[in-house]
């Protein structure tokens, strides 16, 4: 009886250490999973900033025309209801990227982020003005409507506008990379990340895209605006995933329709909707 209640002793001992070290294991396992899941968020994402360039034997063929025209600015076509800029980044001869795709269009030409800014802002202004908003546009061709210094002088002679968003397209080198982000400028309007997160949260609302979140961009002088401010990046041309819903339009509706929205709630913030 003794031996047997001995192996039965040494049984259990064993069963024991057996259960201890799986939920050691198990414990380390998980620790690991969990530094590696926090590594993984404190990694920073990749600064990707519009960064493919195009190459420089491509030259964009202009649709309109290639000279400033800050004089011959769109014209505001409603009478009442707050006051928002949308500037469709780039223009004229300033394409700003096209992704470095391989992809041409009907024409044999690249894709630009100018003309698809331009397709998404012209959609936002419409959504925008549906819902009762006066807006003005920095541009409604493809022509360069000026400097970032020059757009911003142009925004804030708009005395009346309760804010400006400039609508621009990402890249980087990486065709994987994609993400939504929107930047601003901490050292000018207050109201400004008010205004980002706004919009980041309704353009994510609709597009689904991967949250790169907001982004503090003191240096850009499109964004020193002294009204609320704030420049999106929609999605990543660059982005073998995101080219061919950029270039079509019931994606850019959507786009449009999450930024509108993002403005919307911001107007509703300050209390200036009907
Ligand atoms: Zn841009």
């Amino acid at each position: 009886m003794k031996s047997s209640r001995n192996v039965v002793f040494v049984i259990g001992i064993g069963c024991s250490l057996v259960a201890i070290i799986a939920v050691i294991l198990l414990g380390v396992t998980v620790i690991k999973k969990a530094k590696q899941n926090n590594a993984d968020a404190l990694t920073p994402t990749p600064v990707a900033v519009e960064k493919a360039t195009p190459s420089p034997e491509i030259t964009r063929e202009i649709v309109g025309p290639s000279e400033t025209n800050i004089d011959n600015r769109p014209t505001i076509e409603m009478t009442s209801g707050p006051i928002v800029i949308i500037d469709p980044g780039h223009g004229g001869n300033d394409g700003g990227t096209n992704g470095n795709r391989e992809e041409r269009t009907d024409e044999g030409k690249h894709y630009w982020e100018c003309n698809i800014a331009l397709d998404i802002s012209l959609l936002v202004k419409e959504k925008l003005q549906n819902a009762g908003v006066r807006v003005v546009m920095t541009r409604e061709e493809d022509y360069f409507c000026g400097t970032v210094v020059e757009r911003k002088e142009f925004a804030d002679s708009i005395e009346d506008a309760v804010c400006y968003v400039s609508i621009h397209l990402n890249a980087a080198d990486d065709k994987s990379i994609t993400g939504t982000e929107v930047l601003y400028n901490d050292n000018a309007n207050s109201d400004s990340p008010v205004l980002a997160k706004y919009v980041l949260n309704g353009l994510l609302d609709k597009n689904g895209s991967r949250d790169r979140g907001l982004k503090v961009r003191d240096d850009l002088g499109v964004l020193k605006t002294q009204h609320p401010s704030c420049l999106v990046e929609c999605e990543f041309l660059s982005a073998d995933a995101k080219f061919p819903l950029l270039i079509d339009h019931d994606y850019q509706d959507l786009t449009a329709e999450g930024i509108t929205n993002g403005i919307i709630k911001y107007l509703d913030y300050v209390g200036v909707m009907e």
